[in-house]
């Protein structure tokens, strides 16, 4: 049974790299009709907080990656958050000091720095020195008795080397002398993260660990975790980093790093979805997946080893393109409330046909704003090209003024009464229709690229197309 998990730390929102990390675990397991675990590790308990968690749910939910296990979800592994296991971690804690592979530890924080000090003067790497691993039992004995801080520590083998075989790094060896012993669990009776990573992995039955590559190097200490307590290895997958245009790692610097900004900023989750899936796993050339296509493609061979890097244009090409397949009604509901907020209410029925007019010219949801202004507020500047070119030419005046008068008395005013209008128009004056439909626009909308013109007069109505004709034709005098 293939069985998967997302392991996140609750200290802030979901961010690009742990969605990343969360989506390939979900395609794994949907790929491969296993299990799709969240669980949740939350023993920093300074730095774990319960806004976090609530967002990295509902950045999950967003993006539609349901779990089969996890918070609010039974399964027979739980409880999955890590702060309800410590009963497990301290026992097993407790079996590796009474098999002699680990050891308590008096160490105080002061005279650790002190240890890291000489160490660093010595240019050495800081390593913990094994002090404690010598005191006799009688001394452990006394220390334990007299109550003072104490932290239980991982012996590790002096020499040797431990090998990752990972999938998607192939085979990476760690000399284990560059290691140290570890801490397994804090003073505070909390088991470090390699520790209870390793416990609950392995209590939970993962079949295969997916993770950043920033968690590499822990691999080692974790392989030497399960092997002291004879249990088997899970399968490795460490991912690529994701870097930003100027091949730093991402990070606020280059924009927003969580997911939920990008919903606020007007992506679509399937865009989203589709474009980290691209972010170090690919298949060929395609750029777009449906989710569909992306669980039956998806295989952890097709990784890259090296980093991906983000690139905001390609997402929104790919939002722009995903917004253009929405049902009308969909994109409705995601417009309506931004028109409201920036023009007030109107007529749903007048919304909807705005909305629609530019269904196949958004980038972002809030772009509907920032294009549609002509639709609620009269025209105030032209495009100042446009009126170099359009506006300042012979035939402008004639033009505008003919419009007006034929638009002025037409019934219905439709779009299929519109158009002959122009047509007839551009024939009359011996004209492109272009030389009708250019200055039109201008003095409508007061730009050069507007939704169809004939759509943009109907919806506009008489009355404001005729103030538009008028008031154009005063500013060309
Ligand atoms: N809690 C760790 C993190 O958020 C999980 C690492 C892992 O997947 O093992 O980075």
């Amino acid at each position: 049974m293939i069985r998967v998990r997302f392991a996140p730390s609750p200290t802030g929102a979901l961010h690009i790299g742990g969605a990343r990390t969360a989506l390939f675990n979900w395609l794994y397991a949907r790929n491969q009709g296993g299990k799709f675990i969240l669980r949740i590790e939350d023993t920093d308990q300074q730095r774990s907080t319960l806004e976090a968690n609530k967002a990295i749910f509902h950045g999950l939910e967003w993006l539609g990656l349901d779990w089969d296990e996890g918070p609010n979800v039974d399964g027979d592994y739980g409880p999955y958050y890590q702060t309800q296991r410590l009963e497990i971690h301290q026992k097993h804690a407790q079996q590796l000091l009474e098999e002699g592979k680990a050891y308590y530890c008096f160490c105080s924080p002061e005279e650790l720095d002190k240890k890291r000090k000489a160490a660093a003067d010595r240019k050495e790497a800081p390593r913990y020195d094994g002090t404690c691993r010598k005191l006799s039992q009688e001394e452990i004995k006394k220390k334990l008795e007299s109550g003072i801080p104490k932290v239980i520590r991982f012996i590790l083998p002096p020499e040797g080397e431990t090998i990752v075989g990972d999938i998607v790094r192939g085979k990476v060896v760690f000399k284990n002398d560059l290691l140290d012993d570890f801490v397994i669990l804090k003073s505070d009776g909390f088991p470090t993260y390699n520790f209870a990573c390793v416990l609950d992995d392995h209590l939970m039955e993962i079949s295969h660990v997916i993770r950043g590559d920033d968690h590499l190097s822990n691999t080692p200490r974790q392989i030497l975790l399960y092997k002291a307590f004879g249990w088997n290895l899970p399968k490795f997958a460490h991912i690529p980093m994701i870097l930003g245009k100027d091949k730093a790692r991402l990070s606020k610097r280059h924009g927003a790093t969580s997911v939920i900004d990008y919903s606020a900023m007007g992506y679509l989750p399937e865009a989203v979805l589709n474009y980290i899936a691209k972010l170090g796993w690919g298949c060929g050339d395609q750029e777009v997946f449906s989710r569909e296509e992306l669980i039956q493609k998806f295989t952890l061979k097709s990784i890259t080893k090296s980093s991906a890097v983000f690139d905001v244009d390609k997402l929104n090409w790919l939002n722009g393109k995903y917004i253009r397949q929405i049902l009308p009604e969909r994109l409705f509901t995601l417009c309506e409330p931004l028109l409201i907020e920036a023009y007030g209410n109107h007529d749903v029925e007048y919304l909807k046909k705005v909305v629609s007019a530019f269904h196949d010219r958004l980038v972002l949801i809030p772009d509907i704003v920032s294009l549609s202004t002509y639709f609620f507020q009269d025209v105030t500047e032209y495009d100042p090209g446009g009126v170099e070119k359009y506006f300042k030419t012979d035939k402008a005046k004639k033009v505008l003024e003919t419009l007006k008068e034929k638009l002025a008395g037409l019934e219905p005013f439709t779009r299929e009464s519109i158009e002959p209008v122009f047509k007839e128009l551009a024939k009359e004056l011996d004209v492109k229709l272009g030389m009708i439909i250019h200055p039109c626009r201008l003095a409508l909308t007061g730009t050069l690229d507007s939704p169809p013109m004939y759509d943009v007069v109907e919806l506009l109505g008489k009355e404001k197309v005729g103030l538009r004709l008028e008031k154009a034709l005063s500013s060309l005098l």
